[in-house]
């Protein structure tokens, strides 16, 4: 049941082992009092993995179990738990020399530090106070809501007829609605996950990862090294969860798609006309000086040093006030994610709207799409014993890089053989510099400056600073004990660059033995050392900028002081597993392409094979863009819309 742990006794035992992580993390005293202890971390940490989806806090379970018995490999020979705390502290200092136990301590680590820089009296010290960068005068208007129908509304069997059906309501599946409901098409949007307001946003940015990340947040590939692939869940899709950085596919991509891939009509010249409009109606604009934040200026600053190419990074925004939250649900309501760009298009043109339905079968009849069911979920996202059907001739699949070839796996549709093959992730990682002066990273648009010298590499570095211990920052700081906690003091002098790197590699989407979506996916070698080199490019950056200290996150390479040290990150001694990173752009796992050997859809978003069906998502893309994906992914699903209405209109 949710809410609770899965089992009392393992829950009291899983929750002994993270109290004694947090000890050993975050004693008492030093240069940031209160500990651990002294705030009653356990409490809050064992109430927000209650709230946790059972898959993740399963995980949870597992990295605290599998931490609890590693000492009993090394000379401490006793579970974690028991040992001392000057011994725990040691054994977790030992853990950063490793690379199998790093893989399981960083998250434990991250978890902690999130709950602990989220507590009032810590944030306080730290100097958060979650404030727009610059002051909000007067009174917003009233939260923007969408007309959604779910449970408890939803208190039986339900069906709907309608032209298309669309499963999915992020970046792709929201602009196919509006265009298609705006061309007088009857649409319906279903939805997994929960639908938001900016009243939703006003909590602690840790809460509303819980709620608007699918399974909380912790979604992550199975291979070498594991790595976190964080999703949105939520009606608007990822979009609501995302940084807003917005970038045209590069115009050697397009070529690249076109020349290579054998995709029609993929040219710069054919995508240029999408992309000015999707710009034009998500209002993409430059950060300008007045909300960009320290954080940003210091990326500048570092890149005009070196004399390299930047600028400022544009995003979709009416009235931002550098929040720097976007990531966790703007509290203004400024970023124009789909919940407030393109789905209030389509539902003024007549789209209905389901929320907490997900889609599990797609309806066939003689070779051709009819409609697809969804199972009715709960407020906490559980099944209910109610179905939605709708009827549809047409059906378009846009329930991003995971879902959608799930989708068709677990349905049986396709070309079977190219399903779920060649995911993109883009890895990267967070590199953190210190200064001697107060930068107070947070405060500022999050993502915010990028350096763009290396994209042809597959190199891109973007000023990314989240809220004190949410996503990398807290997990990469090396260390435990007063150590740690001198650095987590010191976060008011910290700047962040976030790496993205293109994956040549690409790992498979497959449907686990539990029935759900794995990803499998190992860090191909070429990759890793790309992922270092962006690693010393931002330290590069960083010391250029005046930083003191570099944060790498390489086992026995936690600190570099001097740019002498940088060449010891681009050694070839670095294995992929001793990489902690994470990933924000699961994609390419239906890639377009005219060959049905090689493709699932045509170059136009029409699944091969199975007429009706349509994918309108990141798993088109057949290789990384180079660049954050959600402007590529919004022209393509216009491109598919407009396909679908000319096929539409012949028939
Ligand atoms: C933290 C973070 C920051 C990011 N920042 C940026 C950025 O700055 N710039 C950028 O370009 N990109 C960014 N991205 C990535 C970008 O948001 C995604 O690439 C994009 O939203 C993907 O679009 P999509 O339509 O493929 O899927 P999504 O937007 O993820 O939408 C898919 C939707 O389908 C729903 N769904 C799944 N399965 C089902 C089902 N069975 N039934 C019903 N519904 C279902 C999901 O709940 C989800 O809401 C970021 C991602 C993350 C996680």
């Amino acid at each position: 049941m949710r809410g609770q742990p899965s089992d009392g006794r393992e829950g009291t035992r899983v929750r002994t082992i993270l109290e004694a992580l947090a000890e050993a993390l975050l004693p008492s005293g030093g240069s940031l009092d209160p500990g651990a202890v002294e705030i009653d971390l356990i409490d809050d940490l064992d109430s927000l993995i209650a709230r946790f989806a059972p898959e993740a806090r399963r995980r949870v379970e597992l990295m605290a179990l599998a931490l609890e018995l590693s000492p009993l490999f090394s000379r401490h020979l006793r579970p974690f738990s028991q040992l001392p705390s000057e011994r725990r502290e040691a054994f977790l200092r030992l853990a950063e020399q490793r690379s199998t136990l790093r893989q399981i301590v960083a998250p434990l680590k991250t978890l902690c530090g999130m709950v602990y820089c989220a507590h009032p009296r810590i944030a306080a010290l730290l100097g958060y106070e979650g404030r727009p960068f610059k002051p909000v005068e007067g009174s917003l208007p009233p939260p923007a809501a969408l007309p959604v129908r779910q449970y408890p509304e939803l208190r039986r069997n339900e069906e709907e007829i309608a032209d298309v059906a669309i499963v999915g309501s992020g970046a792709g599946g929201a602009t196919v609605a509006a265009e298609l409901a705006r061309a007088g098409l009857s649409v319906v949007v279903i939805e997994e996950g929960p639908a938001a307001t900016r009243e939703d946003f006003q909590v602690r940015p840790v809460e509303r990862v819980v709620r608007f990340y699918r399974e909380n947040g912790l979604t992550h590939t199975l291979g070498l090294p594991p790595i976190l692939v964080p999703m949105g869940c939520a009606v608007g899709g990822t979009t609501v969860v995302n940084s807003g950085t917005c970038f045209r596919t590069p115009e050697f991509v397009l070529h690249q798609w076109h020349a290579v891939e054998g995709i029609r009509d993929i040219e710069p010249e054919r995508m240029a006309p999408l992309f000015e409009e999707i710009e034009g109606l998500l209002n993409v604009t430059p950060v300008t000086d007045d909300i960009m934040g320290r954080n940003g200026e210091i990326l500048r600053r570092g890149a005009e040093a070196l004399g390299v190419r930047h600028g400022p990074i544009r995003r979709p925004v009416r009235g931002c006030h550098g929040s720097g939250q976007c990531a966790f649900g703007c509290p203004l309501d400024a970023k124009q994610d789909m919940r407030l760009s393109m789905l209030p298009r389509a539902v003024q043109a007549g789209a209905r709207l389901y929320a907490r339905c997900r889609v599990d079968r797609i309806r066939v009849r003689n070779g051709r799409v009819t409609g697809v069911e969804a199972m009715v979920l709960d407020p906490e996202g559980q099944p209910t014993p109610y179905r939605l059907i709708v009827h549809a001739p047409v059906v378009v699949l846009a329930a991003g890089a995971i879902y959608t070839p799930w989708l068709l796996l677990r349905n049986r549709l396709g070309p079977r053989h190219s399903i779920g093959r060649n995911l993109r992730i883009h890895p990267g990682c967070g590199v953190m510099g210190l200064f001697e002066e107060e930068i107070e990273g947070w405060r500022g648009v999050m993502q915010s400056y990028y350096v763009d010298e290396w994209l042809t590499e597959g190199i891109l570095l973007e000023a990314t600073f989240p809220p004190p211990g949410v996503g990398y920052s807290a997990g990469v700081f090396p260390s435990a004990g007063q150590d740690y906690k001198a650095r987590l003091a010191r976060y008011r002098q910290m700047a962040a660059i976030g790496i993205l790197v293109s994956d040549t590699g690409s790992g498979r989407v497959v449907v686990g033995p539990d029935g759900r979506p794995w990803m499998l996916y190992s860090l191909h070698p070429e990759d890793a050392a790309r992922v270092r080199k962006a690693i010393a490019l931002a330290a590069r950056l960083l010391f250029a900028a005046g930083a003191r200290e570099v944060y790498p996150g390489l086992p026995g390479l936690e600190v570099i002081r001097s740019e002498k040290e940088i060449d010891a990150i681009l050694s070839s001694r670095w294995r992929p597993a001793d990489l902690i990173l994470s990933a924000y752009h699961p994609m390419g796992t239906c890639r377009m392409g005219e060959d049905p050997q090689r493709s699932v859809t045509d170059s136009y978003g029409a699944v091969h094979g199975v007429p009706g069906l349509w994918i309108a998502d990141a798993s088109l893309l057949p290789s990384s863009p180079v660049v954050n994906p959600q402007i590529t992914i919004m022209a393509l699903a216009l491109r598919v819309a407009r396909r679908i209405l000319e096929t539409w209109r012949r028939s």
